[in-house]
């Protein structure tokens, strides 16, 4: 509930130098005055903003000191949180900093949910919520990509380019609804054809924007990847060479990959979220035909698909199976990979013409060819991608609103192209602004920011 204060240790749990411990709320100076005495032993209930001032922390009401430490005030609404807020610096030890937060709560704090104090500052206007999304993701952040995708967002760079396709939604429908309210007047701003041309122009930015998904989700959440192949083409091998250890089995004996491995993989500045699979073939193992099934359906699930096959023999009926499997299924990106460039190659047959967008020749076991095919998966991804300085979609969410948004922009186009009256394209812009207030929501609904404030931890 807004209006309480809250308390919690904003610092990891565990051992640590130090840590720090937040207080948010209008009850925020009272709580400080209750636990922390300066060094002249006086309680901190005056303090001066954003001076840090040295002192001892207690327990309200006994004597003794749980220990020394730094604390800072900073008033509403020049805060994270936009509200009162201290922050407290002990010594890092798990049983100091949680008596020091059970200090806080007996002053009268109660402690903060999880995601509570971010959520605190998304209400009072301190952070958009494309913003808070971007805190979490650089709270997560395991790339240096994602980190600098992360601080692109934190910096208000896609909110700034959202709020500026809806100032230029709103001068259009003003326009329009100014011709519809007053049509004896000349009230409205633009003529007929600057409405359309700015229209179509919002529309081009829009799909731009909508198209920054494809290189933010390549970079946060990663690409679904499988490798698949005949046994021994060297999958694994690939596999290992990718992820940057050897996280699968590598040998000679056929079928030695039963189960489908999972491992985040960065390639470049792409993040691929790879599955190694065992081969395609028949088999009377029951535990590699298990193995067999799993692959099949890795192939279903994912969305880019690496197809290893041996140079170094002529293609069989294995590869054949895998051939067919992937003609089946569609809509997904498949690279062919010629494996065991080292040896001499007997490649008997080409392959089929449009199954493969690249193909392209290694030795998972030299690593020769490898950096052409990294460079060319990222390419696939990222090729006209964005500047870190562009507003860059991060999450489903994020496109979902900015599809809808696109869709409806297209309905308005489309309207007035048509001929239609133009309360019919004010109706369109009016759900395009609506769906391009959701990216910050501004309309959003409180199950979707609950949704959202709920994976960050208890202190952030
Ligand atoms: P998988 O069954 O497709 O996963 O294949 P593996 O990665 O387990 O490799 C099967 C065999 O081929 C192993 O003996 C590997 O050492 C060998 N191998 C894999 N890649 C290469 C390569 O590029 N060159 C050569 N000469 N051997 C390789």
């Amino acid at each position: 509930m807004i209006g309480d204060t809250i308390a919690a240790v904003s610092t990891p749990p565990g051992k640590g130098g130090v840590a720090l411990l937040r207080v948010s709320g209008p009850g925020t100076l009272q709580v400080l005055g209750a636990v922390f005495r300066t060094g002249a032993g006086k309680a901190l209930s005056d303090p001066e903003p954003r001076r840090a001032y040295y002192g001892t922390i207690r327990t309200p009401g006994e004597e003794e000191m749980i220990d020394d430490g730094i604390a800072v005030f900073y008033p509403a609404p020049h805060s994270f949180t936009g509200e009162d807020v201290a922050e407290i610096t002990c010594h890092g030890g798990v049983l100091v900093t949680r008596t020091v937060l059970c200090a806080l709560l007996c002053a009268g704090a109660r402690q903060a949910e999880a995601g509570e104090v971010t959520r605190r500052a998304f209400l009072n206007g301190k952070l958009r919520l494309s913003e808070a999304e971007a805190l979490g993701t650089l709270l997560d952040a395991a790339t240096e990509q994602q980190r600098r995708l992360a601080r692109s967002g934190l910096n208000g760079n896609l909110s700034r380019a959202v709020q500026a396709l809806y100032d230029r939604l709103c001068t259009v429908l003003a326009s329009i609804y100014a011709k519809i309210d007053y049509p004896d007047e000349d009230l409205a701003d633009l003529s007929g054809a600057q409405i359309r041309t700015m229209l179509s122009e919002v529309l081009c930015d829009v799909q731009r924007l909508g198209a920054t998904w494809q290189t933010g989700r390549a970079i946060a959440e990663g690409i679904p990847t499988v490798i698949c192949g005949a046994a021994n083409a060297g999958k694994s091998s690939l596999y290992n060479r990718l992820v940057g250890y050897d996280a699968a089995i590598v040998t000679d004996i056929a079928g030695t990959t039963r189960d489908v491995l999972q491992e985040s993989a960065v390639v470049g500045e792409l993040l691929l979220r790879l599955c190694d699979t065992a081969g395609i073939r028949q088999t009377e193992d029951a535990v590699e035909r298990l193995g067999v099934e799993r692959s099949l359906r890795a192939i279903e699930e994912a969305e880019l698909i690496l197809c290893v096959f041996d140079a170094s023999r002529p293609l069989d009926a294995e590869d054949e199976a895998v051939l067919k499997k992937l003609a089946g299924a569609s809509g997904k990106k498949a690279i062919a990979v010629w494996n065991k460039a080292d040896l001499p190659r007997a490649v008997n047959a080409a392959l089929p013409q449009g199954l493969f967008a690249r193909e392209y020749t290694i030795s998972a076991a030299t690593g020769q060819g490898l950096a052409a095919l990294e460079k060319g998966l990222e390419g696939l991804y990222l090729d006209g991608g964005c500047a870190p300085q562009d507003g860059i979609l991060t999450n489903a969410r994020q496109y979902a609103a900015a599809q809808k948004a696109k869709e409806a922009v297209q309905s308005a186009v489309a309207a007035l192209q048509s001929g239609m009256t133009q309360d019919i394209a004010g109706m369109d812009l009016e759900l395009a602004l609506s769906a391009l207030s959701e990216v910050d929501a501004r309309g959003v609904s409180a199950d979707i920011t609950d949704a959202i404030f709920h994976r960050f931890c208890v202190g952030k």
